[in-house]
Formats: structure tokens, C-alpha cells, sequence
């Protein structure tokens, strides 16, 4: 099966093209599901320069996709899903948010470490005005918290802050461990997101550290390529294949209604 369960679309503001412009390249490439999976708002209005807001969720975005996962049914399976944040202290608002629609998955992703949105290009220099072993400690111990929420099915990009090329000078294999086996626990799936190959640090989100731990724990996989523009909708399925046939046994995970299932790549 062909899949790619993290793509984005014009609403976010920083990635071009329609909801279906995705689904027709994914039907053009061959895929057998489409997973559309745009950054959701945030309470009261934060961050809304970089995603949709409430009205356009629930004016746009919403009934677009439940209208094109009819519409093409029979064609491509559809799936209606979200990527939510991890942002401390909006878990009741998030809640409530993911539970009000019928979605097939819901992405959660760390974008922010406090009020510093640090995979955004325009704020890379806050890397240099700080520890970096103390930004990644920060950002695992958002990512373990993403886990113990119970919000969300998919772990996004489980390894971004690695995005622009800053590594920790310390030992952290302790750490990842801790985080992964709080991730198995909770049940969720691991992406294998491919945007890292297109980005300054040229890897896919999880580096082999992560992967490693996903194998040994067997922890569930997806695939994404998350995609900001149509074209880029099941880029480098191949490589992810292969790490998931090396980590994953060549399982990956899809879901319905926020019910995961497992099928043979
Ligand atoms: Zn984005
Ligand atoms: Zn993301």
C-alpha cells in the first residue's frame, strides 16, 4: 500500500495549494490514501499568521474535506485529519477542539518551546542565543508531555528541533529512551516524516537514534512527507518505506475514526 498521512494546504498560509490539489497528485502518483492534515488553530488567535483560524476551519476546511472524501471515494480513500500543537496549558482547549469532529487521525506535533516557534526559519537565530543541550532537553520534555496527553494518535516529526542542524554536545540516549517509552505506552504511532531530506539538515524525522528504540519497543509507524505544496504529496515514499521495512517490519499504520489498524507496505 502507498500512503502519506502528513500533508498541508493554502489555509496555513505558508504552503500553497487547495485541499484537492493534494488529493490530485496523490491520485496522479498512485497512492491508495490521501491522509490532508493542516496545522489546526490555536485558542484565542496564537500563531494564526502561520495556520487557519476557527472560522476557516469550520467554514473551509472542514466541509471541504468531508466533501471531497466523498467525492472521491472509490478513487482515493480520503482521511480527515489534523495536526494539532502540544502547547502547555491549551490541553482542555485542544481537547475539546479534536473531539468536536469525526477525524480519522489527529498529528500532534511540538512546534513551540515557549513563545518561540523554533522550526520557523525567520526565528533560527534564537539557536545561537542559547544552550543547545538545554533546547533539546526542553523539547523532549514537550515531546514526552505530547505523549502523556492523551490528545493525540500520530507523534509528528518526533525529532524537529534537529531541523536546521544544531545537535546537543551531550550524551542523550538516556533521555530518548525515557521519551519512547512514554511514547509506547501511550499507544501512539511514530512518523517517518521525509521533509527533513528537504530541509538544512537533510534527514528524515526520526534520525536511526529514535528508530532504533521504535524498533526495539515496537512502537507503530506512519508515513508522511508533510507537504506544503501539491507536488511534494508522497516525496521520498521510497526511503520511508525502506526505514520502515528496517524499523517497522514493514508495517505502517492507518487509520479510521481515530481507530489504527496496520497494513504490509
Ligand atoms: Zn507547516
Ligand atoms: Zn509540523
Amino acid at each position: 500500500m502507498r500512503v502519506d498521512y502528513h500533508t498541508h494546504t493554502d489555509l496555513c498560509k505558508h504552503a500553497d495549494g487547495h485541499l484537492e490539489d493534494y488529493i490530485r497528485h496523490a491520485v496522479s502518483i498512485g497512492l491508495q490514501q490521501i491522509g490532508c492534515s493542516d496545522h489546526a488553530p490555536m485558542p484565542a488567535g496564537f500563531d494564526d499568521e502561520h495556520r487557519m483560524n476557527d472560522e476557516q476551519f469550520g467554514q473551509e476546511y472542514k466541509p471541504d474535506l468531508f466533501a471531497l472524501k466523498e467525492r472521491y471515494r472509490g478513487t482515493i480513500d480520503v482521511k480527515a485529519g489534523i495536526e494539532a500543537d502540544f502547547y502547555p496549558g491549551t490541553e482542555a482547549w485542544t481537547n475539546s477542539f479534536l473531539t468536536a469532529t469525526d477525524f480519522d487521525y489527529v498529528i500532534g506535533s511540538v512546534h513551540f518551546l515557549g513563545e518561540w516557534g523554533f522550526d520557523n526559519p525567520v526565528f533560527v537565530h534564537k539557536y545561537d542565543e542559547q544552550d543547545i543541550d538545554v533546547v533539546y532537553q526542553q523539547y523532549y520534555d514537550h515531546i514526552k508531555r505530547s505523549a502523556q496527553a492523551g490528545l493525540f494518535d500520530i507523534l509528528g516529526h518526533c525529532d524537529l528541533v534537529k531541523k536546521f542542524g544544531h545537535r546537543p554536545a551531550g550524551d542523550l540516549t538516556a533521555v530518548l529512551r525515557e521519551v519512547m517509552s512514554v511514547v509506547k505506552q501511550s499507544g501512539m504511532a511514530v512518523e517517518i516524516n521525509t521533509s527533513g531530506l528537504r530541509k538544512p539538515v537533510h534527514e528524515v524525522y526520526p534520525g536511526d537514534a529514535i528508530l532504533s528504540l521504535v524498533k526495539e519497543l515496537e512502537i507503530p509507524v506512519t508515513i508522511g512527507s508533510d507537504a506544503h505544496t501539491p507536488a511534494d504529496v508522497g516525496r521520498d515514499f521510497e526511503t520511508a518505506k525502506a526505514l520502515a521495512g528496517r524499523y517497522a517490519g514493514g508495517r505502517v499504520s492507518i487509520y479510521t475514526r481515530r481507530e489504527r489498524s496496520e497494513v504490509r507496505l
